[in-house]
């Protein structure tokens, strides 16, 4: 079974893996809590019930749950840390994983940071199967990452390693991030920062306005494949990836402004050698990346074969 928790969503599926293939049997989507820890495990149980019942089938068939949650948490302990992404959660040190494996009654639970479900799910079953060095890029409401070097998830000496959103690429200190920095990838290329940059409440409706002529939507967007053409060509200098998976609602709808330009950065300006070795890909799993990541991901911790990214 996998677990989806996000800001505004919370979707749940049961999953039948053989091999390295997920099968999602049932599924359940709601609205996240907006009040607190105790009423998001309250949703996440209630979510898992529906799920079952739509797989039809038993809490006692469910091996093993994962969690995929936005960061920074420890995986290891299962203890959400902090957040800012979820109400309530903000200096929160909630035991996430126990308290929902309390509240199903049956599987363990196995918690980790969502780009990081991801990647364990691109890894095993999507677009960086059979790459030992590859890392996952996020472009939806945020920006975020996950690199998995010389077959590794990279950690970090806090588990935040990986967040990418936040690698500075400009100067401009009008540009502030919600990290409490400037200039970070995630200030130009959000999809939620693009729209209140623009002022309305989607993307969409930003890549819309450019498409339809209006300079100043054309303009934002281009800040932000210049943004993201940047930390393409840092990503391939500085960690030589065989591939670099790029998912999220914003690179799904739009992969013309996100994709192609962090290709042609690559091709332009990054160091020929890791360039010729480096393809960037759209996410083959797609929405339900990190609920199939998660799935994996449960499989492996509770089985023993989960050592290369924990
Ligand atoms: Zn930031």
């Amino acid at each position: 079974m996998g677990f989806d928790l996000g800001g505004t969503n919370i979707r749940t599926a049961v999953a039948r893996v053989d091999g390295d293939n997920a099968t999602l049997l049932g599924r359940d989507a709601r609205p996240t809590p907006q009040a607190g820890p105790e009423a998001v495990v309250a949703a996440l149980v209630s979510s898992a019930d529906a799920a079952i019942v739509a797989a039809k089938v038993r809490i006692s068939d469910i091996a093993a749950a994962g969690c995929s949650a936005p960061g920074p948490l420890d995986h290891m302990t299962g203890v959400i840390l902090t957040t800012q992404n979820i109400a309530g959660f903000a200096n929160a040190s909630f035991p996430l994983a126990a308290r929902l494996a309390a509240g199903l009654g049956g599987p363990r639970v196995y918690l980790d940071r969502d780009t990081v479900m991801a990647a364990i799910g691109e890894g095993l079953a999507g677009a960086a199967r059979g790459a030992r060095s590859f890392v996952y890029l996020t472009v939806s409401t945020g920006v975020g990452g996950a690199i998995v070097a010389d077959g590794r998830m990279v950690r970090g000496v806090s588990n935040t390693a990986g967040e990418l959103g936040h690698f500075p690429v400009g100067f401009d200190r009008d540009v502030r991030c919600r990290c409490g920095s400037f200039g970070c990838v995630e200030a130009y290329a959000a999809g939620r920062n693009l729209a209140e940059a623009y002022g309305v409440g989607d993307a969409s409706i930003v890549y819309a306005k450019a498409a339809a002529g209006d300079a100043r939507a054309a303009e934002l967007i281009a800040r932000a494949e210049a943004a993201l053409a940047s930390l393409a060509v840092g990503i391939v200098n500085a960690l030589n990836p065989e591939r670099i998976v790029v998912g999220g609602s914003v690179a799904e709808h739009e992969p013309t402004h996100v994709l192609d330009p962090m290709r042609r950065a690559i091709a332009e300006r990054a160091f020929k050698v890791p360039a010729a070795a480096c393809s960037v890909v759209p996410s083959a799993l797609g929405a339900d990346v990190s609920i199939i990541g998660a799935a994996l991901a449960a499989r492996d911790r509770a089985t023993g074969a989960g050592g290369w990214f924990l």
